[in-house]
């Protein structure tokens, strides 16, 4: 249990230092004394280059190139230009529209949309419900305003989505609170690279239409952070229109980043986007997360929402930047092939994979095996339940390398 000096712990366990923060300055140390070839930094969530240095979309940058004082100086409005929420509309479903009540708040990043769907859709000391793996942050989020993060097992005896887990958790906590939040993290889930299905997803919807008949309220939090690095865009957005057949008092949310679509992690450009049964459901969406902005960050960012109102206003500059992002694209899914190819080859079990900018491998003691790999000066995260490997941050012959390396490890 950490220690407080001035401040107050309120619930929350704070460590003294950001494991992940860590492990990248060690990694950071070893490239320093050892140059960047002999080091495998792993630990990075931002899709890098073969020379571990960040890749901007340069088409992206050219717009921001553009932008003139009032695009970044002045305020936007409480819940995002109106133009950027059109923008958001289209980057969130492109060809894939939902039928229903569409609002949309801008928040920083996904994580504001994490942080605000929280806060409105459950009561403090709620339970909020994702799967075993899982972006650590949730917990954070979460207990930072007094809620709990409770898990279900993603996957069953058969490496399949595990559905029945899934109802039996969310019939539980409904059983002992009046609402509850509900994270899915896909496709290409940080830390599997695991995507639902299209079947995961028609069970999904006909196990919250079940619960729904107790009439209490379950918000839907899709987290579709990595959504454009799955594969073909439209083909990884074909589950949305089907949240628009659950009942009204299951509301879908979906939580939208532009960090990794646009590579604007540092401008916190994100929306939170309803898709409501009814007008009241959507206004009362807009008037409670509106609220929470302006208690917690108030407005966003300008900057980002320019940059993609200007990107959807210009249909070449789209296309130009959906050409650019494909090719980094193909860049990381020939990476994530290439570490489960190699990882089949060498006998080596991850957890069911299908694409992004994460791979994790199971195992019983995570902290002791990185420990290892690190003497190697290899640097991936421990998590509770196996490593985390970013092949974002690796180029593909490293890829190809680490399985080999892991195996051994263990
Ligand atoms: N969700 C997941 C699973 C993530 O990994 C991230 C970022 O790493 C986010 C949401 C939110 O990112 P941001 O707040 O930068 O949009």
């Amino acid at each position: 249990m950490a220690e407080y000096i001035l401040a107050r712990e309120n619930g929350r366990v704070i460590p003294k230092e950001d494991k992940n923060f860590g492990i990248s300055n060690r990694a950071k140390a070893a490239i320093r004394e050892y140059g960047k070839d002999a080091v495998v930094n792993s630990t990075i969530g931002t899709l890098n280059d073969d020379s571990g240095d960040l890749i901007v979309l340069e088409s992206v940058h050219k717009v921001f190139q553009t932008l003139g004082p009032k695009d970044y100086a002045e305020y936007a409005p409480i819940g995002g230009t109106p133009a950027f929420k059109e923008a958001a509309k289209k980057a969130a479903f492109k060809n894939n529209v939902p039928e229903g009540f569409i609002e949309v708040v801008a928040t920083p990043g996904g994580t504001g949309s994490l942080r605000n769907a929280i806060s409105n859709y459950t009561i403090y000391g709620d339970k909020v419900l994702t799967t075993d793996w899982h972006w650590a942050p949730y917990k954070t989020i979460a207990s930072e305003i007094g809620r709990k993060i409770e898990v279900f097992e993603l996957f069953n005896a058969e490496r399949k989505f595990n559905i029945d887990a899934f109802k039996a958790s969310v019939n539980d906590i409904l059983a002992q609170q009046e609402s509850i939040v509900v994270i899915l993290n896909t496709p290409a889930h940080n830390p599997t690279g695991y995507s639902l299905t299209p079947t995961d997803w028609d069970n999904v919807i006909a196990a919250l239409t079940e619960s729904a008949q107790t009439g209490k309220a379950i918000a839907l939090v899709v987290d579709v952070a990595y959504m454009d690095f799955a594969g073909d865009e439209d083909e990884y957005r074909q589950f949305i229109p089907k949240l628009s057949t659950l009942p009204e008092n299951v509301l879908p949310i979906i939580a939208y980043s532009g960090s990794k679509t646009f590579t604007l992690y540092g401008t916190r450009c994100g929306a939170m986007i309803c898709i409501a049964k009814t007008q009241a459901i959507a206004d009362e969406f807009k008037r409670v997360c509106e609220f929470s902005s302006r208690g917690s960050w108030s407005n966003n960012a300008k900057v980002g929402q320019v940059i993609l109102e200007k990107i959807f206003d210009d249909e070449e500059l789209l296309a130009s930047v959906s050409k650019e992002r494909a090719y980094y694209r193909d860049m990381l899914l020939a990476r994530g092939r290439a570490f489960s190819e190699e990882a089949a080859k060498v006998g080596l079990e991850i957890v069911p994979f299908d694409a992004g900018f994460f791979v994790s491998v199971p195992c019983d003691n995570p902290e002791e095996v990185a420990a290892k790999l690190e003497k190697e000066n290899v640097f991936l995260v421990p998590l509770a339940k196996g490593l985390r490997i970013s092949v974002a941050s690796i180029p593909e012959a490293a890829c190809r390398k680490l399985p080999a390396m892991i195996k051994a490890a263990l």
